[in-house]
């Protein structure tokens, strides 16, 4: 199931329990591992079946087993949970048990790779480490949600007489639920639905923020990690399960809800997060300082001006945030309602808080929408320029927050390019622009472009990022085509 290059090797600390180290010096871009997922199943809160094989929207259900829907590309789907239900030990149980409880799907799917001998030893290097049921049970994350949706259905069903040796009690099925979440990445299947993808070692690597590699998933769920930056023999093999564009606070609750850790990584230490200020605050005091987080990122500390000192205490740091968050939640997609919110909160946050950015992002997909809506009519200058500007806003964050082969950053790069594009061939048209200035642009058009499909050029070609590729390669080809005519190459 997985594929170990030879230039990992296996490691075990104290502090990060099983994981992975580089053996040799690696260039950015070198595969360190290649992975087939363990399980692939929808969401908890999926309503919709899915095939059994294919992961894609099936009416109809295996007509051998009668249990899991197969659709009707599909021959079969796998044999051990085939076969559980149509002669083994589940074959007594209600025939609509998916149908009626689709929730369980996921957990089903790894109580059955648990029963069948050829899958066990790998699941089990899932439960190497511990789950803390007492603090999941009171914490704000999915308890209730799993509770409902998959233990007690499950419990109902007659699943737990038909699995003796597995002991399972509701704890053990809350248990396994935790596991499945912890280890699972999002995965998007042809049809452009997202499911979880359950990897074993993939999932397993330790987290840090500023992650060293890079994972790419395609269309067949195979998982390839690669190196983003070069690595040293000796280095730690790490990944993010978080948003690099949020702040601190944000990824660290993030974090705690959805994989029940506590980061203390160097950006979660670093209250100026890279040199971005993603959480800095205006200072009150002096007209040009920040104030940054003086002690841990949980909030503990006060915050304190780097040019004139002046303390800002944390009760109204929480209080500007919480408030801003609410308004974003109110602002329901309205362009203007972002733009006055923009307008308020830059006189409060740094220009690069993830506030901020998070505005910008709304502002510049709503503006995206809006062009594509509006092909047909003339698009107005005025808002193509302000879309270029808020993507361009945006580039200098991604680059820093992910360093060396990011997809963040190839994204970003590719969003800007768009508006740029459009709007230079706008402008050009209208004669706003004369040759030599359109001229000059595309020729930056044609750098962003090559600088992004670099960054993507390690992604698989059935992929989401593969998709990209050519489609920044189709944009390439048309800024060429334009630079000939114009431009005399
Ligand atoms: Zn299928
Ligand atoms: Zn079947
Ligand atoms: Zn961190
Ligand atoms: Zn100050």
């Amino acid at each position: 199931m997985q594929d170990f290059s030879e230039k990992i090797q296996q490691a075990h600390d104290e502090k990060l329990g099983r994981h992975l180290v580089a053996n040799i010096n690696i260039d950015a871009g070198e595969t360190l591992l290649e992975e087939r997922p363990l399980l692939v199943a929808p969401h908890w809160e999926c309503a919709q079946l899915k095939c059994a094989q294919c992961m894609e929207e099936s009416y109809v259900m295996c007509r051998k087993c009668q249990v899991f829907p197969l659709c009707m590309d599909c021959s079969q789907h796998n044999d051990f949970e085939c076969e559980f239900f149509a002669s083994g030990a589940g074959s007594r149980i209600c025939k609509d048990l998916l149908v009626k409880n689709y929730g369980i799907c996921a957990l089903l799917k790894l109580l059955l790779l648990l029963e069948d001998p050829a899958t066990r030893a790998d699941c089990q290097t899932l439960f190497q480490r511990s789950v803390d049921l007492e603090d999941y049970r009171d914490g704000e994350g999915m308890w209730q949600e799993h509770e409902e949706q998959v233990v007690r259905p499950l419990l109902a069903s007659g699943l737990v007489e038909a699995l003796p040796t597995q002991q399972l009690t509701a704890d053990v099925l809350h248990a396994h639920c935790v596991r499945i979440d912890c280890n699972a990445f999002e995965v998007t299947g042809r049809d452009g639905e997202t499911l979880k993808g359950v990897f074993i070692c993939g999932a397993g690597l330790p987290h840090h923020c500023v992650p060293n590699t890079v994972v790419a998933l395609d269309e067949q769920f195979n998982m390839k990690l690669y190196a983003a930056v070069p690595l040293n023999a000796g280095d730690v093999i790490y990944n993010s399960y978080t948003n690099p564009l949020m702040g601190t606070s944000q990824r660290q609750h993030q974090l705690r809800l959805s994989r029940h850790l506590d980061c203390s990584c160097s950006r979660c230490q670093d209250a100026t997060e890279m040199g971005t200020h993603m959480s800095s605050m205006k200072c009150r005091e002096c007209s040009a300082g920040f104030s940054i987080c003086e002690i841990g990122p949980d909030g503990s500390g006060n915050w304190r001006c780097v040019d004139c000192n002046a303390i800002l205490p944390a009760v109204d740091v929480h209080e500007v945030l919480a408030e801003a968050g609410d308004a974003l939640v109110d602002a329901k997609g309205e362009l203007q309602v972002y733009e006055s919110l923009l307008v308020r909160y830059q006189q409060l946050l740094h220009p690069n808080h993830f506030l901020l950015l998070d505005i910008k992002q709304n502002i510049a997909s709503i503006l995206r929408a809006a062009a594509l809506m509006n092909s047909m009519e003339q698009p107005c200058k005025k808002l193509l320029a302000r879309r270029v500007e808020l993507c361009s806003d945006l580039l200098p964050v991604c680059r820093a927050v992910v360093p060396g082969i990011s997809k963040l950053y190839a994204i970003a790069l590719f969003e800007y390019l768009l508006a740029l594009v459009e709007l230079i061939e706008l402008q050009f048209a209208e004669s706003d622009l004369d040759k030599k200035e359109y001229v000059a642009q595309l020729r930056i058009g044609s750098q962003v472009a090559k600088e992004a499909l670099d960054l993507l050029r390690f992604e698989p070609e059935n992929s989401a990022e593969g998709y990209l590729s050519d489609r920044i390669s189709m944009e390439l080809e048309r800024i060429d085509s334009d630079l000939m005519k114009y431009g005399g190459r």
